[in-house]
């Protein structure tokens, strides 16, 4: 069955089935609104299969050396640099970005499977000689077992490789369960695992919804879960795989804020301004969402930051268009609604994306999920287009009169995944980036993810658990620590018995 077929299906012990999954939901093509196929949605029982599949799966796989591990690891990173236009395609096909953002997706994704061929020097451990007399201490980094990976829509392919490469190249099994809205990433990558010679069951795709997660959340043979979705779902993953003794990280919702000093470059600020806050349609958890404008500079920025709203071709990403439409009609309407709640607070509607002419097949017929960049000036922090995370090409400016009053707005935020200042001021930066309640921050780079032998994470409601993906965190995080204590007699020695000694051993 190849990914274009109309039923998207499992990845269950190295082969496609439906299981015992009876309900399905439409996948939509978001450029014409239509319906492009189905996705199987897991029943209880698909989760036990998928689970049972990788328990006995990895075993094998942890034993397998890291020599050879590291052979599977560098033969998909082969295939998936030869592949990554087909992703790409499929990427744009369900999500809609455009086709080199999508490309992009999976560049970086691909650094992140580079990083994990890293591994044998990745978990090697310490030893420490003569810890004690004849005694020798070492450690190890052992894998945790099956693991699941959950994922959200907007990053098919890139998201679920901040986890796997990494959980994979560590000895264990995965289970992920991608976004419902966008299936086919996943599959296309479990093909793609299998020809470079992973063993089946290690590498396992569980299509589905709520069902699914709470079957991974609650089942007895998950020893970890890596979520990354909204707030809300982050914070219950977090609380129920926690609560069923699972190491779980979940990394949530966003509202980034970018901070224009008055001495920074404007243009540069506005240009950066436009790529981060519409790019991906602004579906992305480092988009900018919140344009913070530093003593007098707003009119001029928000001028500059329209007249390039303006510019950019909205369309079918197939069509070498800007910006693509939003990945389904519910949410596209629900990101449209910010702009009256923003004018009914007193904002300034600058650029209205609902008047937006997308370039499209199908001319005026064309029922895709568009709406074109938006932008809001003067928007107050009480209302909800500024407190809530709104997901879409909506970029909303507020004004601030000092670079304090500015930290104090960011910080304030419930969200602190990422942040960016722009200025020319060396020592306003090295104190922003010192002071401000945010786990990634860039300056003068608009969207400062970090590379994949760093760790990615943010702070406060944009991450529950404590351990950020990829990079030495993500190495942390699928794997658990021993320490080996040995005593060894020299052969010399005599082999005099220690004698009863019911005393807290200590050091001699
Ligand atoms: P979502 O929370 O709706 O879904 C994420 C995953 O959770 C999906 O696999 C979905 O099937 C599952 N899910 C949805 N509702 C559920 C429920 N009630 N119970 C159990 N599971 C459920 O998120 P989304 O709309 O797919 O993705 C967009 C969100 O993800 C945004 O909030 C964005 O900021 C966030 N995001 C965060 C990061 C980050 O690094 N912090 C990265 C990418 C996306």
């Amino acid at each position: 069955m190849s990914e274009t077929t109309q039923t998207v299906t499992h990845w269950i012990d190295g082969a496609a089935t439906s299981g015992a999954s009876t309900r399905t939901a439409d996948v939509f093509d978001p450029a014409t609104g239509q319906v492009a196929r189905q996705v199987v949605l897991a029943e209880p029982a698909d989760v036990d299969a998928a689970v049972a599949s990788a328990k006995a799966a990895f075993p094998g796989w942890r034993d397998t050396s890291l020599a050879k591990r590291t052979q599977v690891l560098f033969a998909f990173r082969e295939l998936l640099n030869a592949r990554a236009p087909e992703l790409a395609a499929i990427i744009t096909a369900e999500h809609g970005k455009v086709l080199s953002d999508a490309a992009g997706e999976v560049a970086r994704g691909q650094e992140v499977v580079e990083f994990a061929c890293g591994i044998p020097h990745l978990v090697k451990g310490m030893f420490t000689e003569n810890a004690s007399t004849a005694v020798d201490v070492h450690s190890v980094r052992q894998p945790l077992g099956v693991t699941a990976v959950i994922s959200p829509f907007n990053f098919p392919a890139m998201v679920p490789m901040w986890f796997f490469p990494v959980a994979i190249a560590a000895g264990n099994a995965v289970v992920l369960k991608p976004s419902e809205k966008d299936p086919s990433a996943a599959l296309f990558i479990a093909r793609l695992w299998k020809e470079a010679g992973l063993p089946d069951g290690v590498f396992t795709v569980l299509q589905g919804d709520k069902v699914a997660v709470d079957g991974l959340l609650d089942h007895p043979d998950v020893a970890s879960v890596s979520f990354v979705g909204s707030t809300p779902i982050a914070r219950y993953v977090y609380e129920r795989g926690t609560a069923n003794g699972k190491r779980v990280q979940a990394l949530g919702g966003a509202k980034n804020h970018m901070v224009v000093l008055p001495d920074a470059d404007l243009d540069a600020a506005a240009d950066a301004a436009v790529n981060a806050g519409f790019g991906s349609a602004g579906e992305r958890c480092m988009a900018i969402s919140a344009l913070v404008a530093v003593g007098g500079i707003a009119d001029e920025l928000v001028a500059k930051i329209a007249d390039r709203a303006g510019k950019i071709r909205t369309g079918d990403g197939r069509r070498s268009c800007d910006m693509g439409p939003l990945v389904t009609k519910v949410h596209r309407d629900k990101v449209a609604s910010y702009i009256d709640v923003a004018a009914a607070d007193g904002a300034d509607v600058v650029v209205d994306g609902r008047t937006v002419t997308p370039d499209a097949d199908g001319g005026a017929d064309n029922q895709g999920f568009f709406l074109g960049p938006t932008l809001l000036d003067r928007v107050p922090t009480t209302s909800r287009a500024y407190t809530e995370e709104i997901f879409g090409p909506v970029l909303s400016v507020l004004r601030a009169d000092s670079y304090t009053d500015a930290v104090e707005l960011v910080n304030a935020n419930p969200y602190g995944n990422g942040v960016a200042i722009f200025t020319n001021d060396g020592g306003a930066a090295r104190r922003f980036a010192n002071e401000v309640s945010v786990g990634m921050i860039g300056i003068n780079v608009p969207v400062p993810v970090p590379m994949a032998y760093y760790s990615f994470g943010g702070w406060k409601n944009s991450l529950f658990g404590d351990t950020h993906a990829h990079g030495v965190e993500g190495v942390h995080f699928f794997t658990r620590g021993k320490v080996v204590t040995t005593r060894w007699a020299d052969p010399s020695a005599t082999q005099a018995s220690a004698g009863i000694d019911l005393g807290f051993p200590t050091n001699a």
